[in-house]
């Protein structure tokens, strides 16, 4: 089956109504299809109620098509089992989650918490702050120039000390792609658990959890052309079963009283309060129709970010490319010469072009390479070669600007 992008634009509301609009910032949210924006307003005109709370049949058919979603989600990454999939709001949440619950119940003075220097503030943030709680150590595996991960020195960081890894699977600041099964292995000869975060990878390429070996991994909706204010926390059932709840409130219990409280099994404990189900229902729609267009869709982006890198290299001088890392996502980030990287983005909007500029919340990434921040051009399955051309071609006119 070839793949038909003009085909697949047509799927795309926001892209239909802007024919001038080169959307290369996928990295940061998605476009949504309409089978997504509909699934989001049938749930709305059709089925709206509570979930897990009502007799009446309005209800048991929201909370169908909410347990409907969370067996999407685990079908999209593999999990075992649906139970070992939570709704959160997004990876941020979910890792917050992991942090909060995990690390509080587990970590004590003394204890390292190893992650990578390519980290998204998302994977570190959590960390420090439970870190501070409970006297553990952060720790970071030093990166490449390259943008790769520097495995050795990986390895040499991981000790009995070494309780959690966290890596991040695409980075979304330079693309690089990370080898998380063997991430997963070394940490786990260790003694120590694993934890992917698949916000990137996830709109890129299809996940197995069971493969990867991981003991979490999380991801957030809007990057899968789902909506936002969703995401997944796939947490093994062992672990999940073990931890504490991360927030108290209704849904999550199964007695209230004044002496006490018990909680429920997974994933409900992790769950407190009514959820974004109507999201939850859009995200499902989602993922039925990102994995219906792999591995093809996968194709055209590696197509794509090769394309674009030759003719950047070849044609725009000046262009200066960080991450260039031999496994690489449809991520290129990208410094013009002198130019600030807020006026490229800014000149490239004229042009009907978006683009990320900024640190890409990777901070401490960006201090690694030097520069405060880059602009970056983020590819997705619905972008084409032409958009490709026109970002090349609006580069070379900025660069003859300055
Ligand atoms: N991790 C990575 C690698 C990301 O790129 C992002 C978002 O850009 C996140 C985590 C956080 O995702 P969200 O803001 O959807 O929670």
């Amino acid at each position: 089956m070839s793949f038909d992008v003009e085909k697949i634009r047509t799927d795309f509301p926001l892209l239909r109504g802007n024919p001038g609009l080169a959307y290369l910032d996928g990295a940061a949210t998605a476009q949504k299809p309409q089978c997504v924006i509909d699934a989001v307003s049938r749930f709305y005109s059709e089925e709206n109620a509570n979930i897990h709370r009502g007799l009446y049949h309005l209800s048991q058919a929201a909370t169908a098509a909410f347990e409907h979603a969370r067996e999407r989600a685990a079908a999209f990454i593999g999990a075992r089992e649906p139970r070992e999939c939570v709704f959160t709001r997004g990876a941020t949440e979910a890792i917050n989650l992991v942090a909060a619950s995990w690390g509080g119940a587990n970590l004590r003075e003394g204890d390292e918490i190893l992650i990578t220097h390519m980290e998204h503030h998302a994977d570190i943030v959590p960390w420090q702050l439970v870190a501070a709680r409970t006297g553990a150590r952060l720790v970071v595996a030093p990166i490449f120039d390259d943008g790769s991960l520097d495995m050795e020195a990986f390895a040499k960081k991981i000790s009995p000390r070494t309780k959690i890894v966290g890596a991040v699977h695409v980075s979304n600041a330079l693309g690089t792609v990370n080898p998380v099964k063997e991430i997963c292995a070394l940490a786990h000869a260790a003694g120590a658990l694993a934890l992917v975060d698949a916000a990137q990878s996830s709109a890129h390429f299809a996940l197995d959890v069971q493969d990867i070996g991981c003991d979490f991994l999380v991801f957030s909706g809007h990057k899968v052309c789902g909506p936002t204010g969703i995401g997944v926390l796939y947490g093994r059932a062992e672990v999940l079963e073990k931890m504490p709840p991360y927030q108290g409130g209704g849904d999550m219990i199964e007695t209230v009283d004044f002496a006490g409280t018990t909680y429920r099994g997974i994933p409900g404990r992790f769950e407190a309060g009514t959820p974004d189900i109507a999201g939850a229902v859009g995200l499902a729609a989602a993922l039925d129709y990102v994995a219906a267009l792999r591995p093809h869709a996968q194709a055209h982006e590696e197509a794509l970010l090769e394309y674009a890198t030759e003719k950047l290299l070849a044609e725009v001088p000046e262009i200066r490319i960080f991450g260039t890392a031999k496994e690489k996502a449809s991520v290129i980030s990208f410094r013009l010469g002198d130019v600030h990287p807020s006026d490229v983005g800014m000149l490239l909007d004229t042009f009907g072009i978006a683009v990320r500029v900024g640190h890409h919340c990777a901070m401490p990434l960006m201090k690694r390479l030097g520069v405060t921040g880059t602009a970056r051009a983020s590819f997705s399955f619905y972008n084409t070669f032409e958009e490709a051309d026109r970002f090349v071609a609006a580069l070379r006119k900025i660069r003859g600007m300055f």
